[in-house]
């Protein structure tokens, strides 16, 4: 644990930016009066939680007391403040990766950002793994990223021992609990494992439209791959119709048009139109690897750090990912922000930050 505080008073809480636990956290923006730094304060009302939920949260608690690693989201502090839970963690300036996606880049990333995004976060799982771990939550809102570029992998939440009896499973059986938003990143084999969950995530309407066709899609076989000027079918690249399901990148597997090369190079692989766009083929051979349907076929965190897709890497994250992300900047200048209740200055960071609050990553 960091050396930050066990008081409240120490913080002085600015704008809320993001949510989550199924609304019963928030996370604020603060200003650690010691030193002066900006951090992140997931705050959680203890007295709306149940016993079980408040030993899950122990179990997040203990394994960030375990971690250490460059590419893991440290914990500077954790103390209950008034019925809540208060966890300081350091504030990463240019939110997560679904921020940046459902804020500026809502064609997608540029095949570079993902490169070094995607890299920080098997890092990430490779050391979590090798701890005997599983992180059981990886989405693009528990990917973080610096003002200095640096990537940080978070939502220790869902997180698994693979040891049980002093002996390392190789299958885990568990499904993480108060984690309907992790549904439509679920692996096939873990949906089935969890049909009836999901069942009752489509009665009650929890899990959004697009997103359930796409658990229907997997559940049905669907393999989806990049979507690029490879993947759509020629008429319908010559159509080029408006953003039909391209938000994502994503598009539903060879039926939509099989695996059709240019000559290798990519003509343009920046985000930007999938209609116009096209990612070079060891991306596409790293997305299909991934997506495997067999589970045992699927390469480990380890392995995939060695893929030629990450050949593109030639600089670290901290000189690349801030050019990458340009025309955006990270939140730097807070100082002008006000406490939490004053309008003052905290519409820019509500419109770059609060539409945290926008649906995940579609589908
Ligand atoms: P869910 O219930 O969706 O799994 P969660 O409870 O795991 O969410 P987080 O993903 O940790 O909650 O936080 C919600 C959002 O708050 C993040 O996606 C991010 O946009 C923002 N956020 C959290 N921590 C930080 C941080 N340290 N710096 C900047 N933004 C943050």
């Amino acid at each position: 644990m960091g050396s930050f505080l066990r008081d409240n008073s120490a913080y002085e809480l600015r704008t809320v930016i993001g949510r989550g636990l199924e609304d019963l956290m928030t996370v604020n923006l603060a200003r650690y009066k010691p030193t002066g730094e900006y951090v992140a304060i997931r705050r959680i009302d203890l007295d709306s939680c149940t016993n079980d939920m408040v030993s899950y949260l122990q179990g997040e608690l203990h394994v960030s007391k375990l971690f250490h690693h460059p590419c893991i989201l440290p914990y500077k502090s954790v103390f209950i403040a008034e019925n809540e839970l208060w966890v300081i963690t350091p504030f990463m300036a240019y939110g997560s990766a679904r921020d940046l996606l459902s804020t500026h880049f809502s064609d997608g990333l540029s095949e570079q950002t993902i490169a070094y995004i995607l890299l920080g976060v098997l890092r990430a799982l490779e050391y979590i793994h090798q701890m005997g771990y599983v992180h059981r939550s990886v989405k693009a809102s528990h990917v973080l990223i610096s003002a200095d570029g640096q990537v940080y992998l978070s939502g220790l939440r869902s997180i698994f021992s693979l040891i049980r009896h002093g002996q390392r499973a190789r299958v885990v059986h568990d499904f993480p609990q108060y984690s309907v938003k992790v549904l439509p990143w679920l692996s096939p084999e873990v949906l089935q494992q969890v049909r009836l969950i999901y069942t009752s995530c489509l009665k009650y309407g929890s899990v959004r439209y697009k997103n359930r066709t796409m658990l229907l899609e997997k559940l049905n076989g669907t393999v989806p791959c990049l979507l690029d000027t490879t993947t759509i079918p020629p008429e319908e690249l010559s159509m080029k119709p408006s953003r039909s399901g391209a938000d994502s990148g994503i598009c539903e597997g060879p039926g939509a048009g099989g695996a059709r090369h240019t000559n290798g190079e990519p003509s343009s692989s920046s985000g930007g139109n999938p209609y116009s766009r096209t990612f070079s083929p060891h991306f596409h051979a790293f997305v299909k690897l991934c997506l495997q349907r067999d589970p045992e076929k699927r390469p480990s965190a380890s392995s995939l750090i060695g893929h030629s897709f990450f050949k593109q890497i030639k600089r670290r994250p901290s000189e690349a990912l801030p050019e990458l992300l340009r025309p955006v900047s990270p939140i730097s200048s807070l100082d002008c922000m006000q406490p939490q209740d004053s309008p003052t200055g905290l519409a820019s960071l509500e419109s770059d930050l609060s539409q945290l609050d926008v649906d995940d990553w579609d589908f």
